[in-house]
């Protein structure tokens, strides 16, 4: 699986093959970019929430939940700006009838000047070997200080463009750079259009009476409108935070690469309110509290990088995208924005009601400024199953696949085994596994041999094995197998809870922080 190409198509072939994501309502030959999550999905997905509730919710004395709807009245999203300024750009090609996001296919030619970078890198550090310092090489070397000046002038014009809302001339970019149909190679382009994301709906049973409706395309706005009443009720002092998590909806014009662009899908969003000249601070200080979350799960410092936004959206004084390194490259995994008074400003003119905080220090009113973070649940899921998923060579040269998930987000703890279905065995390792079931999602298992079932609990992530042999009824241990080690350790029935629990609990995950 060193081909990243390769990689991506193992972790669709293995999400579905191991019950963690199908193509929705597959028997009827699915819906584009919808994906339901099966048996082992759900429970992983879950508990990917739970750890961000936890880290943002829980541990933060300032920060409150929200369960918002996700219908909302319609006049939200004239304030919010979303129907007249929700767009993506989009082009066809005429000759493959392909249709495109414009600004994607500029970007994803900067991100290939991206690679030649990258090989550059490579080439000099086999040529200088432990000499090679690759701060100075990037700062020095004039072959990649040309291609980094080429990608900030292409993305700048590309920004100033969009911003401007000059269509005529991204698509003009476009010619200019040569970009090809990356399906059929050609350059045979239609104009760059605007095309809303938002899905309509109507509530209401008679056509006369019955009220246009959007599905909300995030679940933001939901915080926004009840941003009086938490604090109100929770008598919140600023600064202080809201957070929900829920579904939301885009009409998304290329959707493609499994679960990373969705037309249904999760978001984990927090607002932070904030007096109003305090943003640059803040922003700062949520950059780096969420991009500590992220490496407290141990995937790998250099999987991670910031990208600072050159167009801000309409609402924004500075945004930046905490990348991931997914299997077809860096791309956006949570947004980090200062949100201004735009958004509870907007609902103040459109509500005709103010929103607005008393200051007891300053003695004076405000429209509070927003700070927020706004992570996709369903792509932290690709980051995490496709970071995971590993194929390994074993000393006797079979393979064995490994999901290798922090521990605290893997579906079930442990899995417990009886060596046998005989002899006892199975009634005291259902004993086992209906003690630990109190406190860990747990999994029982008896069929086919012992060594098949580490290899399919290997193949969902499960952390431990615990295998209940004879030597179990006399003396009451079992042996624990580790999942990456596959160290096998006889321990006391009596200290399993606590051994898994020090591996398991989102507390010792989350002191990392
Ligand atoms: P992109 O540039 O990839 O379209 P965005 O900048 O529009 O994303 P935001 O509006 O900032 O995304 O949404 C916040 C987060 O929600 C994103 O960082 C991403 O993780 C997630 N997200 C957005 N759109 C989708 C989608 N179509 N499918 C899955 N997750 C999404």
């Amino acid at each position: 699986m060193n081909n990243p190409q390769d990689l991506f198509k193992k972790v669709i072939s293995h999400a579905k093959e191991y019950g963690f994501v199908f193509q929705s309502s597959e028997i009827y030959d699915g819906l584009s970019a919808v994906y339901d999550y099966g048996q082992n999905g759900a429970e992983l997905k879950k508990n990917i929430r739970d750890y961000w509730w936890k880290a943002m919710v829980q541990m933060n004395s300032n920060i409150v939940g929200l369960d918002a709807a996700i219908f909302m009245h319609p006049t939200t999203w004239k304030a919010s700006g979303h129907i007249d300024a929700f767009n993506d750009p989009l082009i066809d090609n005429k000759d493959s009838k392909k249709r495109y996001r414009a600004d994607v296919l500029v970007e994803d030619y900067c991100a290939k000047i991206e690679q030649k970078i990258e090989k550059e890198v490579k080439k000099a550090k086999k040529r200088f070997g432990d000499a090679f310092d690759k701060a100075e090489f990037m700062a020095t070397n004039a072959r990649v200080l040309g291609y980094y000046k080429k990608i900030n002038s292409i993305l700048k014009r590309l920004g100033k463009s969009l911003e401007n809302e000059d269509l005529a001339d991204v698509k003009a970019l476009i010619e200019e750079l040569e970009i090809a149909d990356p399906i059929s190679g050609s350059r045979n382009w239609t104009d760059v259009k605007q095309f809303n994301l938002m899905f309509g709906t109507k509530l209401g049973a008679s056509a006369e009476s019955a009220m246009d409706l959007y599905l909300r395309p995030e679940t933001a706005q939901g915080i926004f409108v009840n941003f009086l009443n938490v604090q109100k009720t929770g008598r919140m002092k600023i600064p202080f935070g809201i957070a929900q998590t829920g579904k939301a909806f885009r009409n998304e014009i290329v959707a493609r690469q499994f679960i990373f662009r969705m037309r249904e899908f999760e978001q984990m969003e927090m607002q932070f309110f904030i007096k109003p000249g305090t943003q640059k601070k803040w922003y700062e200080h949520w950059k780096e509290a969420r991009l500590k979350w992220h490496l407290s799960l141990g995937m790998g410092a250099d999987n991670y990088r910031f990208h600072d936004h050159e167009k801000l959206a309409h609402y924004a004084d500075a945004a930046a995208d905490i990348e991931f390194k997914f299997p077809f490259g860096f791309k956006e995994l949570e947004g980090i924005h200062s949100r201004t008074d735009f958004d509870l400003s907007q609902h103040e003119k459109y509500a005709g009601k103010k929103l607005q905080f008393f200051d007891p220090e300053e003695n004076k009113n405000y429209v509070p400024y927003v700070l927020e973070t706004s992570i996709g649940l369903d792509r932290m899921f690709l980051a995490v199953f496709s970071n995971s998923l590993k194929e390994e060579t074993l000393e006797n040269n079979s393979s064995r696949t490994l999901l290798k998930l922090p521990a605290v987000l893997a579906p079930y703890k442990a899995a417990v085994l009886p060596l046998v279905k005989k002899d006892g065995l199975p009634e005291l390792a259902k004993n086992i596994f209906k003690e630990l079931r109190w406190d860990f999602s747990v999994i029982y298992d008896e069929k086919d041999a012992v060594g098949r079932r580490y290899r399919r609990q290997d193949a969902i992530g499960t952390p431990f094995c615990i295998t209940v042999d004879h030597k179990s009824i006399e003396d009451k241990t079992v042996t624990l197998r580790q999942r990456d080690s596959m160290e096998q350790t006889r321990v006391k029935i009596n200290d399993l809870s606590k051994i898994i629990n020090k591996e398991v609990a989102a507390k010792h995950w989350l002191k990392r922080l």
